[in-house]
């Protein structure tokens, strides 16, 4: 007996009649998620003993999108995601591992996995045809690949899993390629994947356990390959495959005890593992580990909008600042997770969650033709260049740079993101009905009640509206349960039922059940009203963020969108502002209401709203410059200062767009105060240069400058501050040059050398000298009694020389045998 029809039962008693029929409008009832103890009769969902799903995935294809979200699969299809095989040398057929029989030849790893994935579902959720033959050629090359022993695929990976792990060789490309397969099987029936999945997992089942998982990235995201045993398990039964996926769960991180690691795509990719591993143990305490995980990774470094959190390349203690970024990567597999969940679950959170990524940060991390994407994205960026702004950000290199040719996980693997937020709009409910998830125009065609096949046509432009309307197509009537999502930021949901409203009484994060036997031609309105709210982040300075129903609103920066590098083809874009960034929100605290007004314009007749230029909604608020706030050093919008903060320029009318149109952004604002409380923000502080420094090689992710700004290092190992090293260059002869701007009277050189042991490659160098100018002459430096040139790590390697006036300093560095070196800092006293 299902829960909900005991839950706050509102039978509208109106009857009305209908083509000559005397019906009852539509019952509605509210849940909090679907009742799982039944199990939908017409789609595979959890076997015994798995804990029952609670919402089940419909077989793909059968939800085809309309409006933005099918443009925005059109446009990667027609994007560079769709034309990687002509830009990634990765894809290139000529040897290409993927497709050898034997398995040997060149880019065995993640990268063909990782965009095949995006590739093919795309190709599914469009019904493209010769994308699908494109994809399939890389599939059949998988899928012939399989050895007598049950392996597949490269030989890179196969080694990882025979011998102790070496360097990239290990079980996680495979983990990609069979969603792949487990996909293309789900929409074609090809009958050559079941039985291949089950000779590789009985190959995985011989792994020893000390063997099996093995290396950083399969034990991270081992969850991935237990998501595939059970959806093999539930095709197939075979009970061995449940031993097998708690061998598996046995040898991956631990996500159940905490947040096991902090590189930004493992956390979005992984966190969850322990609920998937829920269905299996049933144990709650798995099951709320996940909850656990994502509410500390969002306290702990999400302060922000944007659903994503401070994590560059992995998060960083004390940078939490809006400004951190996070991979396109982490956004994608952040959405994937959380569809995950929600089937899982059943609970609604998810979906707000997920929600908050799609509309909020993917969007904005590719231009808009999705011709071109960024390895980072934040929620307060003003500038998208090819510069490094490393440390400001972990990475060093053009992150922000819209380059369709680089940013190579994120390259390949952004293309599942929309892909499987279209195939995740509905979803099958266990008492074989249907539940709209994530609204949005499409159209689901799916098998309810004892079989009968119905089609929902769904018209909105959801987010963009907060409204959805709905009609049924049935061969003739059909009692069904369809749920209607009430997300978390709508508290009082409006329902009409063939133009008669519906006493519903649902709370944010209840589903609202609408049982009827519906006819064809029925339709249902949904009205979600959405106020604007501000979202305080009182851990990042009490900024606040500006909402309005799932989209998060942010300052509109005009955008200057300038060529830089790539091909012709393939061009690269620098996105600079051609406007002011450096508000704050003036909020009237006694009407707050009135401090912001939203405006509309037509749907974009191109259907893709994603753009300054063409969405539909914005609001306009009220705020002042903060002179103070800049870029700083490393090329990034300072950090905020707290908020309330004093200013005295004029109160201006500024406009707030969505986050995912705008590709600079300010979304997290400083708060402009009158009072006695208000904060001066301070002076920026400038960059100092103690000398002109250059090189005789700088990695193209540091800056030689870095040796003359003055930052005391914290240690060899310091990755807060700016630095200088000779990589890749190992066991050569480098020399660094120090130039004044007039003569200058020197006793004594110290170098602060960089060293990157337990990291990296780099190490203090075997030895060093010193040379002064003296006009055109060089003067080696000679060391007083006592002193040397010493190459400790943690400290300045100071050598105190004769005094002298010079107007450079020539420092050669020796470097140790195999390995690099660098220098955080060079003083010249
Ligand atoms: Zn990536």
């Amino acid at each position: 007996m299902c829960d909900w029809k005991w839950h706050l039962l509102l039978a509208i008693s109106i009857c009305c009649t209908f083509l000559g029929t005397v019906r009852a409008a539509a019952e509605a009832t509210s849940v909090d998620r679907p009742d799982a103890t039944t199990r939908n009769a017409h789609y595979v969902s959890n076997r015994e003993p798995l804990a029952p799903s609670a919402l089940i995935k419909l077989p793909i294809g059968s939800i085809k999108p309309g409006g933005w979200l099918r443009r925005q699969l059109e446009l990667q299809a027609a994007g560079f995601h769709g034309h990687l095989g002509e830009i990634s040398s990765f894809l290139k057929k000529e040897h290409n591992a993927w497709l050898s029989a034997t398995g040997t030849g060149d880019h065995g790893w993640e990268e063909v996995p990782y965009w095949l994935k995006g590739y093919l579902n795309c190709a599914l959720v469009l019904d493209d045809k010769p994308m699908l033959a494109e994809a399939r050629l890389w599939l059949d090359g998988a899928i012939a690949s399989q050895k007598p022993d049950g392996w597949f695929g490269p030989d890179e990976g196969r080694s990882g899993v025979a011998t102790p792990l070496k360097g990239r060789e290990d079980l996680w490309p495979n983990m990609i390629m069979l969603f792949c397969l487990q996909d293309y099987h789900d929409a074609t029936g090809d009958d050559r994947v079941v039985p291949m999945m089950l000779k590789y997992f009985q190959y995985l089942r011989g792994v020893p356990e000390d063997r099996y998982l093995v290396g950083y990235w399969p034990k991270m995201r081992g969850g991935d390959n237990l998501f595939s045993i059970y959806w093999l398990y539930n095709r197939t039964g075979e009970s061995w495959l449940l031993e097998l996926a708690a061998k598996n769960h046995r040898q991956t991180a631990r996500w159940d005890k905490d947040v096991i690691d902090w590189h930004n795509v493992n956390m979005a990719q992984a966190f969850g593992e322990p609920a998937t591993w829920w269905m299996q143990s049933k144990d709650s305490e798995d099951l709320r580990a996940a909850y656990r995980n994502w509410r500390k990774i969002r306290e702990t470094y999400g302060q922000m909008p944007g659903g994503m959190f401070a994590g560059d390349e992995n998060c960083r203690p004390g940078f939490t600042d809006p400004r951190q970024c996070v991979e396109t990567c982490g956004m994608v597999e952040a959405m994937l997770s959380h569809e995950t969940l929600v089937a899982i679950s059943g609970d609604l959170l998810w979906a707000d969650y997920c929600e908050d990524v799609a509309y909020n940060s993917l969007p904005a991390a590719l231009t808009a033709d999705l011709k071109a994407l960024r390895y980072l994205t934040g929620a307060n960026q003003v500038v998208s260049d090819a510069r490094s702004h490393s440390p400001g950000i972990q990475n060093g290199g053009p992150m922000f740079l819209m380059d369709p040719n680089s940013h190579r996980c994120c390259q390949h693997n952004f293309g599942h993101g929309w892909p499987y937020f279209a195939q995740h709009l509905w979803f099958a409910t266990p008492d074989n009905g249907l539940a709209a998830v994530f609204y949005s125009d499409c159209r689901v065609t799916a098998k309810v009640a004892d079989g009968r096949e119905v089609s929902i046509q769904q018209q909105t432009h959801y987010p963009f509206e907060t409204a959805a309307r709905f009609t049924v197509t049935t061969s003739g009537p059909v009692k069904f349960p369809l749920y209607l999502r009430v997300p978390v930021w709508c508290d009082r949901p409006v329902v009409t039922v063939n133009g008669q409203s519906v006493s519903v009484d649902a709370r944010p994060r209840q589903y609202i059940v609408l049982s009827r036997d519906w006819v064809d031609g029925d339709s249902v309105e949904l009205t979600l009203p959405a106020a604007v709210t501000l979202r305080p982040w009182t851990e990042n300075q009490r900024s606040v963020s500006v909402d309005r129903g799932p989209l998060t609103y942010s300052l509109q920066i005009g955008e200057k969108h300038e060529r830089k590098g790539g091909t012709d083809a393939w061009p690269a874009w620098e996105i600079l502002p051609t406007t002011a960034w450096n508000y704050g929100l003036v909020i009237d605290e006694k009407k707050r209401e009135s401090s912001f007004s939203v405006g509309m314009r037509a749907w974009p007749a191109d259907a893709s709203p994603w753009t300054p230029e063409t969405v539909p909604l914005w609001i306009d608020a009220r705020g002042k410059r903060i002179p103070q706030w800049q870029l700083d050093r490393h090329g990034l919008c300072a950090t905020l200062q707290p908020s309330p903060v004093r200013s005295d320029e004029p109160l201006e009318a500024i406009r707030l767009i969505p986050m995912g149109a705008a590709r600079l952004r300010v979304s997290a604002f400083p708060v402009i105060g009158e009072g006695a409380d208000a904060h001066v923000w301070p002076e920026p502080a400038l960059p100092k240069r103690n000398f002109r420094a250059s090189a005789s090689h700088c990695f193209d992710s540091d800056s030689v400058d870095a040796i003359a700004d003055g930052l005391e290092p914290a240690s060899s190992a310091d990755a807060s501050i700016p630095r200088h090293t000779f990589w890749p260059h190992k066991g050569t002869t480098e020399w660094l040059l120090a130039e004044f701007d007039a003569p200058r009277g020197v006793r004594s050189i110290g170098v602060y050398w960089f060293d990157d042991t337990g990291h990296g490659q780099c190490r203090v160098p075997r030895s060093w000298r010193a040379w002064t100018r003296d006009g055109d002459q060089w003067t080696p430096v000679e060391p007083l009694p006592n002193q040397a040139f010493g190459t400790d790590k943690d400290r300045f390697n100071r050598v105190e020389i004769t005094p002298r006036t010079t107007t450079a300093a020539r420092v050669e560095v020796v470097l140790q045998a195999d390995f690099s070196g660098g220098v955080l800092e060079l003083r010249i006293e």
